[in-house]
Order: structure tokens, then C-alpha cells, then sequence
């Protein structure tokens, strides 16, 4: 895992090149990000930090841009739920992929390595470089399945 005073670095660069200003606001967002494990919706990022610091006004809207910034930036990945919206979590993770209950939204990493050999085989064939992937596995998790049990047989 990266370090947080990298990403902070990072994002004073960016925000400087787009001749943004540097505010606490946005630095909230990177920082709720970091320090909470697992995958977010902006409205989650928005109450964490509403949380952490209260003496701080954070808008909604802020917390959509600079999400939207981060991700653009490689800061920030995001999973897309469709109408549900998306879940961000920190960038520069080491890779690893998904599963998502398309019930509870819970989401499991994971990290196959035949999964990830397989890939590089499928790029030797094209012959195709591989930089990046996402998998997104969706379904049932066991807790939702088992409530789903219990409901079937009362
Ligand atoms: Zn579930
Ligand atoms: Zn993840």
C-alpha cells in the first residue's frame, strides 16, 4: 500500500496543474478514502467525513468533483453499479478483483493467480499487451443466500 503523504503529494501536484486550490474539503476526501477500508458511494464518503470532522462544511457536490478528479487521476477506482451509481476505493491498491452480491451490493476482493495467468495467455494470443483489467463478478453472497433459505422454507 502507498503511502498517504504520497497521495497527498499527489494530489497538491494535480490540483495545482489545473490551477485548482488546495483545500481541506478536498483533502477529506482523499483521506476518508485511505483510511477506511472497503468501497464507498459519494453519499458514504460524505457522512465519514462528516463524522471525522464535523467543524468542516463538505458538500455533496465537492465530494462528487473531487471523487470524479481522483479516479480521473488514478488516485481512486470506482466500481460501477449501474443505476445504483459507484463505489470508489483508494487508488494504487495491489490489483485484485470482485465479487458483488447483486442483493446486499456487499463486495469480496480476491486475487486468482490462474485467473491472472489466464488473462496474460488470452493477450499472448491476440497478441495483445495487457496494462490493466477489471473483473466484476456478480451474484448471491452467503449471507444473502442464506436468508433466501430461511425465507423458501417458512
Ligand atoms: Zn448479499
Ligand atoms: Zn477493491
Amino acid at each position: 500500500m502507498v503511502e498517504y503523504s504520497f497521495l497527498l503529494d499527489e494530489l497538491k501536484r494535480i490540483l495545482k496543474e489545473k490551477q485548482l486550490k488546495f483545500t481541506r474539503q478536498r483533502e477529506q476526501v482523499l483521506k476518508a478514502l485511505y483510511h477506511n477500508e472497503g468501497h464507498f458511494s459519494p453519499e458514504e464518503i460524505h457522512r465519514l467525513i462528516q463524522a471525522e470532522s464535523p467543524e468542516l462544511k463538505v458538500g455533496i457536490a465537492t465530494v462528487y468533483r473531487t471523487l470524479a478528479l481522483l479516479e480521473e487521476e488514478g488516485l481512486a477506482e470506482s466500481i460501477s453499479f449501474g443505476k445504483a451509481g459507484k463505489r470508489y476505493e483508494i487508488g494504487m491498491k495491489k490489483h485484485h478483483d470482485h465479487l458483488i452480491c447483486t442483493r446486499c451490493g456487499k463486495i469480496i476482493e480476491f486475487v486468482d493467480e490462474v485467473i491472472e495467468e489466464r488473462q496474460e495467455a488470452v493477450g499472448e494470443r491476440f497478441e495483445f499487451t495487457i496494462t490493466d483489467h477489471t473483473m466484476k463478478i456478480l451474484g448471491i453472497c452467503k449471507e444473502c443466500r442464506e436468508t433466501m433459505n430461511i425465507q423458501e422454507h417458512s
